[in-house]
């Protein structure tokens, strides 16, 4: 995981993230500032970057963190008495942004960490805000992301929002504010980050040891932590180009090692891209060439629907592994793939669009 606050040297980890760390500093008029970024993007980064800079005892001209004062190492040392940063327990475990009230590792390991914020700890969050700030600068709360907030915790949020304590500033992440409550976007100032440029993130990634990283930036729709990810769980640009003729071979194996919530998102750009291919479009994600002949466009419907679905459901009672494997077995299925009468040999990429008579060239765009 890349670091996340600003160094020593005053450096932002993100360098995409410093116009909009700018922007955010200018921006906040009110105590609560919404940063809309889509995954992939940074947004815990800019959230706790924004947080450090309003603790920072020294910032620079435009307001950005030192990283160098008593302030900012507190901040780095996640000991600072005026910030509150709540994550779901999964992502406190991960980044060592714990909380009072949770077990150093080992106590529940057996238990699966929880993906959401709940309302215990909101609660002792909202609590610690009324105490008096220790260092002078206020009290900032990071709250990352809104969308893990269950409903009894966003509703005892919404009162904080109301009427925050003096000096309290709340930032709070989230990938589609119109997934939130209105109550809560309504409270809240909006800031928009946008993916970064092309060369920025390729510049980025080749940094941390990904050359040629184009294919995958377009697969990840220009987010490079989602780069990152997909590299660090063995999806190079070959592999993620062979998706397709590999989901028609119904290969069990091609999404192992996925969670359900990986593969699902994996499977709906392949069907993105199916759907727009068989309705005559052209790819986004992949080359026309890499999808298969013969697709059906009901089918693809029907699976593009269960896939949304199981998006929306954020915990997985059955085995991940049977799970990903009925994925693989329904996207064969969709794709007009197995094993009966076609084969996988002709399944390869090419192969059916020369029997279809569709041109294994680049992708189409739609006219
Ligand atoms: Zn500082």
């Amino acid at each position: 995981m890349p670091a996340e606050l600003i160094d020593a040297d005053g450096r932002l980890p993100l360098p995409w993230l410093a116009a909009p760390l700018v922007r955010a500093l200018g921006a906040a008029r009110g105590h609560a500032l919404l940063l809309c970024a889509a995954p992939g993007l940074g947004a815990r980064a800019l959230a706790l970057g924004l947080a450090q800079s309003r603790l920072c005892e020294a910032p620079g001209a435009e307001g950005v963190a030192c990283g160098r004062c008593a302030g900012c190492r507190l901040v780095q040392a996640r000991a600072h008495p005026d910030l509150l940063v709540l994550l779901p327990e999964n992502e406190r475990r991960e980044t060592g942004w714990l909380l009072a009230d949770d077990k150093p590792e080992g106590d529940d390991a057996r238990r699966k960490p929880s993906r959401q914020i709940r309302i215990d700890d909101v609660r002792g969050g909202l609590d610690w805000i009324h105490k008096t700030a220790a260092r002078g600068r206020g009290k900032m709360v990071v709250l990352h992301p809104a969308e893990a907030l269950n409903p009894h915790a966003a509703s005892a949020l919404l009162k904080t929002l109301e009427e925050p304590p003096a000096g309290t500033r709340l930032v709070i992440t989230c990938s589609d504010p119109m997934h939130l409550l209105p109550t809560v976007r309504s409270r809240c100032q909006q800031l928009v980050v946008p993916p970064p440029e092309a060369a920025v993130a390729e510049a980025w990634l080749a940094g941390q040891g990904i050359a040629d990283a184009g294919v995958l930036l377009a697969a990840c729709d220009g987010r490079p932590l989602d780069v990152l990810d997909w590299r660090q769980r063995g999806i190079d640009a070959a592999r993620w180009a062979a998706l397709p003729s590999q989901l028609v071979a119904g290969r069990p194996g091609v999404l192992a090692g996925a969670s359900v919530p990986q593969a699902v998102e994996l499977l709906l750009k392949v069907c993105h891209d199916a759907l727009a291919v068989a309705a005559g479009g052209g790819g986004r994600y992949f080359a026309a060439m890499q999808m298969p002949g013969g697709l059906s466009l009901p089918a693809l419907a029907a699976w593009r629907d269960e896939l949304l679905r199981l998006a929306r459901t954020a915990e997985h009672p059955w085995s991940e592994a049977l799970a990903v494997d009925a994925l693989v077995a329904g996207a064969c299925r969709a794709l007009g793939g197995g094993a009966d009468e076609r084969g996988s040999a002709a399944r390869e990429p090419g192969g059916p669009h020369a029997r279809d008579g569709r041109a294994p060239t680049s992708p189409r765009r739609a006219s």
